[in-house]
Formats: C-alpha cells, structure tokens, sequence
C-alpha cells in the first residue's frame, strides 16, 4: 500500500476520503483538519489563552498534544471526579503528560470543592440519568473556573463520532432547542460562561486514535464507569454500520446538517434572559441554580440522615 500524497510506504487507509498515508502525511492531513476546523470558525488564536479540557482519554489528550505542538496556548484543567480506579488512573495518565512535556495543568477535585465524589452524588440523585448530573457538575465548576482564571475560551475533543451521534439523537427525538444550537463553536451568552469549542470535530475517532499511536500518546482506553447506559453509545454503533456500509456517511450527516442549521432552525435559536443565581451568582434563568438546588438537596438529605442516626443512637 503506497501514500496517496508521496507514494512511500503507507501504514494506514482512510476508506472516506479514499487515502492511504504515511505517518508524515498523515500529520499534515491531521493538522490541515484542525486547523481549517478553528480557522473556519474563529475558534481561537495562537495569542489567546485557550483552557482545555482533558479526562485523560484519546480525544483530549491528542488535542492537547496537538495545539501544544503546533504552537497555541493551552491551559489544561482535569477533573479529578472519584471514580476509584478509573479516576486514578486518568489523573495518573493526565499528571505524568503533563510533566514529560512540561505542560501547564490545573487538577480540580470535584469532592473537595462540593463535599461529595461524582459517584456519591448520583447515587442520591436517582431520578436523573448519571450523565447528566455529572455534566452540570462539571459545567458549573468549569465556568466557575474560566471566569476566576480569566478564560474566555474552552476547547475539549469532541469529534465527528460524538457530535454525529448527538445529531442522530436530537433528530430521533426531534429535540428543535439542541438542534438550533449544535455548533463546533458555543458561544457564550452571558458574561460569566465561557465560549465553547471543539476543534477536532472533523475527525473521526479512528483518525485520532491513529494521530494517538503515532506520536505515543498515552490514554485511558476504559470508559467511565457511570457512562454503561449512556444511548449515545447506541446511536454511535447505527453510524458505524452506516460508515461501512457507505465511508463518508458520518461527515456528510454532520457538515450537511451544520450548512443547513440555520435555514431550518433558526426560528428555535430563541435568546433566554439569564440573570445571577442568587447563593453563587453564576448565570441561570432561574432564582437559585440548578448546581446550587442540587446541592441544597444533598446537603438536606445529609442533615436528615444524620439526624435519624442520632436518633436511633439515642434510642
Ligand atoms: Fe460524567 Fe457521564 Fe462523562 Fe462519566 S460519561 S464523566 S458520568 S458525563
Ligand atoms: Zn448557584
């Protein structure tokens, strides 16, 4: 198998954009992909601060690999989220990057800012999906974090895999909101939220994973334990059996779905007025936050359980 750009040994084939390359080739397809992603949609500069977001997995670390090797200013944050091994083993991989390559990163453990590990917290939030207490969570402490730290952009490695899945999601339950603002660029609507950015979004997980072996970028192949449900997966293996069936399909869905967003569902980009949540005064449509109601709610059952234990130690 030769490269289709140099015609030296090929180590891999891209079936979508019918190529073989070699790794040097590879790189300057895989830089071309990025940066025309953050050109083409003003993303960011080599001269602003960009926070990135790192779990620890193939996605982020090869974004901060890249943006490091090409010459932007990352600060990278991980959340540290209590997951035992998982979590440890994430911190491990994210803090050991960080010192070979001599990169800025910040850790922020989730317990010691709100009393309580990710998995203790949704297993008192029954009634929501893990997913998405975990993600408001995460949310909340990231924002937080970008306006203490004066960020006003954060990039994390979503991709095509996982924004076309969100699509597919979206359009099977005709969610009109999400659909009007699924973007590569998030902007912010109030001051105290920062811009969000996904400068890999053009790239499908294998081009990642490839980019990955190819400059030895370690990462954490295991999923987050909480994630087991999560349909997101389910809508990724239905792509994958189209993708095969027909390579190209994953980029046509997305990049034809984005040149069209707006024609077909602007009318559902509605602006939401967002006032200050009252106890952290983080933005929120409502009086008192959803972060902050959550951990009233889990400060409450706190003190009850508390209390029935004195009562029956009492007894
Ligand atoms: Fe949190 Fe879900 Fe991501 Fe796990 S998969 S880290 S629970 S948002
Ligand atoms: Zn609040």
């Amino acid at each position: 198998m030769k490269c289709t750009r140099c015609k030296q040994e090929a180590v891999m084939k891209l079936k979508r954009h019918n190529s073989s390359f070699c790794p040097e080739c590879f790189d300057i397809f895989f830089s071309r992909q990025v940066e025309q992603a953050i050109k083409k949609n003003r993303m960011f500069s080599r001269e602003e601060p960009v926070l990135l977001g790192v779990s620890g997995g193939k996605d982020s670390m090869s974004l901060w690999f890249y943006l490091h090797q090409a010459g932007y200013k990352a600060q990278a944050v991980h959340f540290d989220l209590g997951m035992g091994e998982y979590s440890l083993r994430s911190r491990e991989i994210v803090e050991g990057f960080s010192k070979q390559h001599q990169l800025p990163l910040e850790v922020i453990e989730v317990k010691s800012l709100i009393n309580y590990s990710i998995p203790e917290v949704t297993k008192k939030v029954r009634n929501r999906p893990s997913c998405s207490v975990c993600g408001m969570i995460k949310r909340h402490l990231l924002n937080r974090y970008a306006w203490d730290n004066h960020f006003s952009v954060y990039a994390t490695g979503h991709n095509l895999d996982d924004e076309a899945a969100t699509l597919l999601g979206n359009i099977l339950h005709w969610q009109d909101g999400y659909l009007a603002h699924q973007s590569p660029v998030l902007p912010s609507p109030h001051p105290k939220m920062v811009r969000k950015v996904k400068p890999f979004y053009t790239l499908t997980e294998e081009e990642i994973r490839w980019y990955a072996r190819l400059h030895d970028i370690p990462f954490i192949a295991e999923r987050c334990p909480l994630s087991k449900r999560a349909k997101s997966f389910h809508y990724k293996e239905a792509l994958d059996f189209l993708e095969e069936k027909s390579p190209g399909t994953k980029h046509m869905f997305l990049l034809g779905f984005l040149e069209r967003r707006d024609r077909y569902f602007a009318s559902n980009q509605e602006k939401v007025e967002l006032g200050e949540c009252s106890r952290c005064g983080m933005p929120t449509t409502l009086e008192v936050c959803s972060f902050c109601r959550l951990m009233e709610r889990l400060d409450s059952q706190k003190e009850r359980s508390e209390e029935n234990n004195a009562h029956h130690g009492s007894e």
